[in-house]
């Protein structure tokens, strides 16, 4: 890995550009700290592992010939990463999915331009807005008013602020109808949006400098979306956990401040944005950005490859997470379950060895990372050849296939063992979340010991600038 600067060298290229650093945060699965915190659960998504060396059940003894060869994942598209920005940019966020329903909306001067093309309307608020199947119907006070189809937008009158189921967001709505519901979109200001993402993402208790150098990495990393899918899609990010978490407006002090005292400051490796992914706990080793949470060859940078990184010590061991049941943690699951959820992935993606696999008997590590992290593993069956799967798509895959909302969060990350036991496969694992980048307990503990938040990015984006983008 190129340039891993000591922290001196960074924070003077920091103070120097009058800069700031900056990590995105990422996505992927997130378990983030909600507004209201309680003991220690894991913010965002992240990962760990444990301190032995996972030791997979071997069941019956495999078969000697090879395994069949993994799917190949082919990239949607691997733009390139982008330049920092002058100018603060604007982030178009989707916080209403295929909604059914006419929405309401509202906001502090109590007037709206509504326009579709070049149809435009000043409306009395509240707002009622209907998708008619060939346009919209739009019911203010006081008056009603038909458009033609299109992207409706919202703009209120004075400051640019919106209140809409049961919140408060800041920034332009524009409405899309598809066919399946009307999606809502808030096009906000990266730095107006940024403090609703770290009210969301960590603790408020937490200290100031795990938030700035969130600050920083959420805004790199939404930097690098908002690049991607300019032209693409008609929103850069979710308000969920599968992209950062966000709130809308936020009163939280310490995030406002955080994103205010980092303006502008994002992550740069060789010139360009550094997609700063981040998760909550990495359980002492990181995974790589590449093959885990993206098939962009452009982000397989060393700030990035957290598995090419040592073990981490002093991380997310170190804080009170250490007791909690998303640190090391354990969920037993019938073989039949795992069969059926990976046949399932496999048809929906393509994938016909997966789609037509066997109940597995086994699942081992086959790879892992330089620092000891599992990145592919073997299932083994009775009668039929191992077949390798990523550790990401196991997962994705097994988690995909338990029922219920608590599904997604059943295996917290994949950096995990199994045992082959009459009860089912036991899965053993590490940290919650994909591992990438930050990891936000490891941050909080880095900085109660006493660090900043520039050495915290460092630490976790090694190799990657700090700079001032506008
Ligand atoms: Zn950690």
């Amino acid at each position: 890995m190129a340039g891993n600067e000591g922290v001196a060298t960074w924070m003077r290229r920091c103070l120097i550009a009058a800069c700031g650093w900056v990590v995105a945060a990422s996505c992927s699965s997130p378990s983030a700290p909600k507004e209201v915190p309680t003991k220690a659960a894991p913010p965002v998504s992240m990962d760990r592992q444990g301190p032995t060396a996972p030791v997979v059940a071997e069941a019956p003894s495999p078969e000697p010939a090879k395994p069949a060869p993994a799917p190949a994942f082919a990239p949607r598209f691997d733009p390139p990463r982008p330049a920092p920005p002058k100018v603060e940019p604007t982030v178009r966020v989707r916080v209403g999915t295929r909604l059914r329903k006419p929405q309401s909306f509202a906001c502090p001067s109590g007037e709206f331009t509504v326009s579709v093309g070049t149809e435009r309307w000043t409306a009395a608020a509240p707002v009622r807005v209907t998708a008619t199947g060939t346009g919209w119907q739009v019911a203010a006070k006081g008056g009603a008013r038909s458009f033609a189809a299109g992207p409706l937008v919202l703009k209120p009158i004075g400051k640019a602020s919106i209140d809409w189921d049961g919140a408060g967001w800041p920034g332009v709505a524009t409405l899309v109808a598809l066919p399946e519901g009307l999606d809502v979109i808030m096009d906000v200001g990266v730095e107006e949006y940024l403090p609703g993402v770290l009210a969301k993402e960590l603790y408020p208790q937490w200290d100031e400098d795990a938030f700035r150098a969130q600050a920083v990495a959420a805004r790199s990393w939404v930097l690098v979306e908002e690049s991607r899918w300019e032209g693409r899609r008609h929103y850069d990010v979710t308000s969920g956990e599968s992209s950062q978490a966000w709130s809308g407006h936020t009163r939280n002090a310490r995030a406002r401040e955080a994103v205010s005292a980092t303006r502008g400051m994002v992550l740069v490796y060789q010139g360009t944005v550094v997609p700063a992914f981040y998760s909550s706990s990495c359980g002492g080793r990181g995974a790589n950005a590449f093959g885990s949470v993206t098939s962009n060859p452009e982000h397989d940078i060393p700030p990035v490859r957290s598995g090419d990184q040592p073990a981490r010590t002093g991380c997310c061991e170190s804080s009170s997470f250490k007791a909690s049941a998303n640190y090391r943690w354990s969920a037993t699951i019938t073989a039949a379950t795992v069969k059926q959820a990976i046949r399932e992935y496999g048809q929906r993606n393509g994938f016909p060895t997966w789609a037509g696999i066997d109940l597995p008997v086994a699942i081992d590590i086959a790879q892992t990372a330089t620092n000891g992290r599992p990145i592919e593993y073997r299932l083994r069956f009775k009668d039929r050849n191992p077949v390798m799967i990523p550790a990401a798509k196991l997962r994705e895959a097994i988690n995909g296939g338990i029922p219920g909302e608590g599904g997604s969060r059943t295996l917290k990350s994949d950096d995990f063992t199994v045992a082959a036991t009459p009860k089912g496969l036991v899965f053993t694992g590490r940290g919650f979340g994909h591992g990438v980048g930050m990891c936000q307990h490891g941050a909080q503990a880095t900085a109660k010991a006493g660090k900043s938040w520039e050495q915290i990015l460092e630490r976790y984006y090694p190799s990657a600038q700090c700079v001032r983008a506008w």
